[in-house]
């Protein structure tokens, strides 16, 4: 059994003053232990406050929420992999469904992204997700197999086996509703047969998680459900007291 990974996307909430009292509060609630990992991917902008709040608290990590596909040049307003290593971070979401479908990120962007992350010695979080349409016409393997495989395409095996994988179904991101257990189940051991082809008996421990629309009430039983090794949460990790409870679950 792997142990369990916590991953709060915060998006685009929490600058500095409020990623420091929200660590306070935070901190206050969390009762300190091993068995799990708890990741934060606070705005960039941010990065450095989380830093600081939790500077000799070894058990979190550090991540951002996108970096630019090309490694550097003139680009306003982006960051680089080289750039998120340096300020800290030691994970990079890689195609969240907000880059894809809200700011048109190709699978091929993904491809050059989670190669450039492995580049900077950073660890990429790959999120896969089919839409709710492609859902019921029974495309979901299809399409998330499809983003697996663009996502990983320019990784050499040893990169691939020490990523991490986030299923979030695009219909259950920020609306409520959430795969039930079951259904996750099944997508994450699709995920996990499908990269033995590629690394072997390694695909056994690399982390799946589940997103979309976790919370205090589901968290449980679906880190409770096969293969599903972690939870990336956003509306239910912007809450320090909420985000501490669902740590805990
Ligand atoms: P949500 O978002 O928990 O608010 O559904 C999850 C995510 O987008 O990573």
């Amino acid at each position: 059994m792997l142990k369990p990974i916590l991953a709060a996307n915060w998006k685009m909430n929490h600058g500095p003053t409020d990623a420091r009292a929200f660590m306070r509060n935070f901190l206050a609630h969390y009762r300190r232990d091993n068995d799990r990992t708890v990741a934060f991917f606070p705005p960039s902008i941010t990065l450095a406050a989380v830093q600081q709040a939790l500077a000799d608290r070894h058990e979190f990590v550090l991540g951002v929420q996108n970096i630019h596909h090309e490694a550097s040049g003139a680009f306003t307003g982006e960051i680089s992999a080289g750039m998120a290593r340096d300020a800290g971070a030691r994970l990079v979401l890689v195609g969240h469904s907000e880059r894809r479908h809200v700011f048109g990120e190709t699978d091929e962007q993904t491809a050059l992204k989670c190669e450039l992350v492995c580049k900077a010695g950073l660890v990429p979080m790959l999120c896969v997700g089919e839409k709710l349409e492609e859902r019921e016409a029974g495309q979901t393997e299809q399409v998330v197999l499809r983003q697996l495989d663009a996502g990983i395409s320019r990784l050499e095996p040893t990169n691939v086996a020490t990523m991490l994988i986030a299923y979030e179904p695009v219909w259950a991101i920020g609306t409520g509703r959430t795969a039930t257990p079951q259904d996750a189940s099944a997508v994450h051991a699709a995920i996990r047969r499908h990269l033995r082809e590629r690394i072997g008996e390694r695909a056994a421990v690399l982390p799946i998680l589940y997103g979309g629309s976790v919370n205090r009430g589901n968290a449980r039983l679906l880190l409770a459900a096969p293969d599903v090794d972690g939870l990336l949460v956003g509306g239910a990790s912007l809450d320090a007291g909420n985000w501490a409870a669902i740590c805990q679950e």
